[in-house]
């Protein structure tokens, strides 16, 4: 008897075991691995998947069968669901996260869990009646339930609820011929006008053989519902896609650009490895302007020549706009778009329209790396160094993992691309593992902009403030005068503006995180950026009484202000977090800045990625080295990747740029070896540096955290963890640890960790995966592991 191994979606129940089920004979047909299925458990029905459907059970009890279908075609192919159960072995997730993370929103495999008060006991917990827990966010009254749960004060209600939501139009079908809607047409009385425009309509359609959306025919309903009644025509749901990109519809393609003698190559050598079927893995070390971007599509157009498809992941859509409108730009309606940007609609249907094989292309976000294509030719990876691949929450997957996993599969190469490359991808091209490829020099040889370095310790005491230097107010002026544009990048990492009383040193903190408020002026509070607790600004030190309480640090408010002040003439325009919140204000503001309406863009981080403004000569860093003072042993290479890029934006056109770097570290590495563009001096450096420090990528890395609402509770958890993580370690592994976390308290729950550098640990990955199992049991208790692989840093 056939039985379908089923992974459920209980949050009190989580396993990586799959269940088994029978299926009953009336669905005995239709039961595919990855499909999502609705299957009893305990006393009530939860959503499941079926991952695989064997000949016999392991189990053996008495087996319950499945109740219901909920898809008539698997929504993860064999492929997906292998990778989901890879996924889940190498992040130390659970299996059921996996799937949901591969899945979107509207097909995600949910059971709505409410919980409701049983007993006086139980009351007294929830506040409402009723308690949805998936839609709970914090952790701590999470955990508070599911002990409720557990000791049978509160009932959990299972419900079901299926969000996939086609859309559909109505389509008119005519009927009849043009001779018989005429012949209709003369039996109407005579003042029947408007029934006799719509059989004119019909007849029209017939004859040109047309069954269009009425919605498209601008014509009122309620005559078409009064038509289909007397038989004229039938009215036919018809889905269709909501498009994220209208406005690309009919819109001219861009024709391939003829290679470079640099470009050449490297195409010729990623499509050969495509033709073959060759899982090779390159590393496109290319300086920003090198053209990059026109390989990545010669590259695709090939693969797609060849029949197969293709992914590309970018670092953030919402901050690349400029990349995908080239890739769309270039393929149109064969490419699918996929971020976060999009609505849940929007996302379905790219996806299905992936699925279905329409979309050929696919182009997207960290999470794109699951894209359902099949047939996949080639992988690309543009900005291949950029934390945002890899995931903070579980699964804590890296993005480039994924990939490389895929192509594996596939037979097909990988291009990760970067002009500062991370040092773990550029090590492995060292050893030969990636294939190095090289675009030494910008389009039509334009030299990289000159980069000045400006030591902030003697022009603060020249301009008398400590944001602008004269060397960068000048040449700010002067490109206004110009009619020229700039760019100014404040350096966010590790930095904010705080309020600081400056009699008695006292920074406001948040009452629930140990961190300071961020100031906000727009809205004149004081913010936390974790857990949202927000105050107004207060006029005496909460300490010592002192008036002197007054913010401190370089805000990008802040410097709007002083550069309106000190350069009166020039138009502003300012990117930051406060600015670009409302769905695509980001891209409005860079489309603003295009058609030149600012002479300055002020912005943090965000304005660093993948701009192309030809206008642009000027690059200006306000504050380069805030981020290297962080604990962090990647600060430098952030550091440095950050200038890079930036530098990267000046001067793209015919004009030629240069860069003003402010900072109080001039001699730091990081900041000398970006100022000569010297990206190979660089990773030397930084090498010897890890090397000493046994660090990635000569170190695999580990980060273990427990959180509890108790410090003691989760102190002692941690030191527990500990022991098991150390009885299965070889003595050549690094053990750091445990320790507070970086922020040791954070919506009032206490954190502690342990960190493991090591090279070769052949019981770790046996002991991680019982860890994980233990969690189960512990999260009843309210603590929370997590196990992060190679963590974007230790902090
Ligand atoms: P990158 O992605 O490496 O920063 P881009 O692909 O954006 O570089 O190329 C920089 C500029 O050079 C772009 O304006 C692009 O249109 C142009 N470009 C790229 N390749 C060619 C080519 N083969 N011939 C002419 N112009 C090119
Ligand atoms: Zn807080
Ligand atoms: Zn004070």
């Amino acid at each position: 008897m056939p039985v379908a191994k089923v992974i459920v979606d209980v949050p009190t129940m989580q396993t990586n075991r799959p269940y088994d089920y029978e299926i009953p004979t009336a669905l005995a047909e239709s039961v595919q691995p990855g499909m999502r299925v609705w299957v009893p458990f305990g006393h009530r029905d939860v959503a499941g998947m079926v991952v695989a459907i064997d000949a016999a059970p392991t189990f053996t009890g008495e087996l319950k069968s499945i109740s219901s279908v909920l898809d008539p075609a698997p929504v993860l192919n064999a492929e997906l669901l292998a990778l989901a159960h890879w996924l889940a072995d190498t992040t130390y997730a659970f299996w059921i996260s996996c799937i949901q993370t591969m899945l979107p929103t509207m097909l995600k495999v949910d059971t709505d869990k409410t919980v409701t008060a049983a007993t006086p006991a139980g009351e007294a917990m929830l506040t409402a009646p009723e308690v949805s827990l998936t839609a709970m966010t914090d952790q701590t009254e999470l955990a508070k339930l599911l002990r409720g749960v557990a000791s049978g004060d509160l009932v959990v209600h299972y419900r079901r609820h299926d969000r996939a939501k086609v859309k559909t139009e109505t389509h008119a079908v005519p009927l009849l011929t043009p001779a018989e809607y005429s012949k209709a047409a003369a039996a109407l009385r005579a003042n029947a006008t408007q029934q006799r425009a719509l059989l004119q309509t019909l007849s029209d359609w017939a004859a040109a053989g047309q069954q269009p959306a009425i919605a498209e025919s601008q014509l009122p309903r309620a005559p078409f519902t009064a038509a289909a009644k007397r038989g004229w025509v039938r009215l036919e749901e018809r889905e269709v896609y909501r498009d994220p990109y209208p406005e690309l519809r009919g819109a001219k393609l861009t024709t391939p650009l003829p290679l470079t003698a640099d470009q050449q190559p490297v195409v010729a050598t990623v499509t050969a490895a495509v033709a073959a079927r060759r899982a090779e893995t390159f590393l496109l070390e290319g300086v920003t302007g090198s053209g990059k971007t026109e390989v990545y599509l010669q590259i695709i157009a090939q693969a797609i020549a060849a029949g197969r498809t293709a992914l590309m992941l970018v670092p953030e859509i919402a901050l690349t706009p400029q990349m995908v409108h080239r890739v769309t730009g270039r393929f149109g309606r064969q490419v699918a778009v996929l971020h976060s940007g999009l609505s849940d609609g929007e996302k379905f249907d790219e996806w299905r329209r992936i699925q279905r094989g329409e979309a050929k292309i696919v182009v997207g976000a960290r999470s794109a790396a699951f894209a359902p294509l099949t047939n996949i030719g080639v992988f690309i990876i543009d900005e291949e160094h950029e934390t945002s691949y890899k995931q903070d929450d579980a699964p804590r997957y890296h993005a480039r993992d994924v990939v490389l996993h895929r192509a594996a599969t596939f037979g097909a190469p990988v291009v990760l691309g970067s002009a500062t490359p991370s040092l773990e991808s550029r090590a492995r091209a060292e050893k030969g593992v990636y294939t190095l490829l090289r675009l030494p020099e910008r389009i039509n040889q334009q030299p990289m902009p000159p980069v000045t370095i400006i030591d902030m310790r003697d022009a603060m005491k020249k301009s008398g403030q400590e944001d602008f230097s004269q060397e960068l107010l000048t040449a700010l002026q002067d490109r206004v005068a110009r009619h020229e544009q700039s760019v100014l990048l404040l350096n966010r990492r590790g930095f904010s503006s705080f309020v600081m009383c400056r009699e008695c040193g006292y920074v406001v903190q948040c009452p629930n995180c140990d961190i300071s408020l961020t100031l906000h002026m727009d809205t004149h509070t004081l913010r936390c950026h974790y857990c949202g607790h927000e105050e107004p600004i207060p006029h005496r030190c909460p300490s010592c009484g002192s008036t002197k309480i007054r913010y401190y640090g370089t805000g990008t408010q802040k410097v709007e202000a002083k550069l309106n002040e000190l350069l009166p003439e020039a138009r502003v325009l300012r990117m930051d977090v406060d600015t670009t919140r409302k769905k695509g204000g980001h891209a409005k503001l860079l489309a603003k800045f295009g058609r030149h309406e600012a002479d300055i863009l002020l912005g943090t981080q965000m304005i660093a990625k993948g701009l192309d403004f030809p206008d642009v000569t000027l690059v200006g860093v306000i504050n380069a080295d805030t981020g290297l003072g962080l604990p962090d042993f990647r600060a430098s290479e952030r550091t440095f990747q950050l200038l890079t890029q930036v530098s990267g934006r000046a001067g793209r056109a015919d004009k030629p740029g240069s860069v003003i770097i402010q900072t109080f570290n001039p001699d730091h590495y990081a900041i000398t070896y970006a100022k000569h563009h010297d990206y190979e001096g660089f990773f030397r450096r930084e090498m010897a540096i890890r090397h000493l420090g046994h660090y990635p990528p000569y170190y695999f890395t580990i980060k273990l955290t427990v959180s509890h609402q108790s410090a003691e509770q989760a102190a002692k958890a941690i030191y527990s963890l500990a022991k098991t993580l150390k009885a299965g370690l070889t003595p050549a592994a690094i053990v750091l640890g445990p320790t507070p976390g970086a922020i040791a308290r954070l919506k009032n729950r206490y954190y502690y960790q342990i960190v493991v550098k090591y090279t070769r640990e052949p019981k770790l990955a046996a002991t991680l995966t019982q860890i994980l199992d233990s969690t189960q049991q512990s999260g009843r208790q309210g603590f929370q592991v997590a196990i992060d692989r190679e963590p974007q840093s230790f902090v």
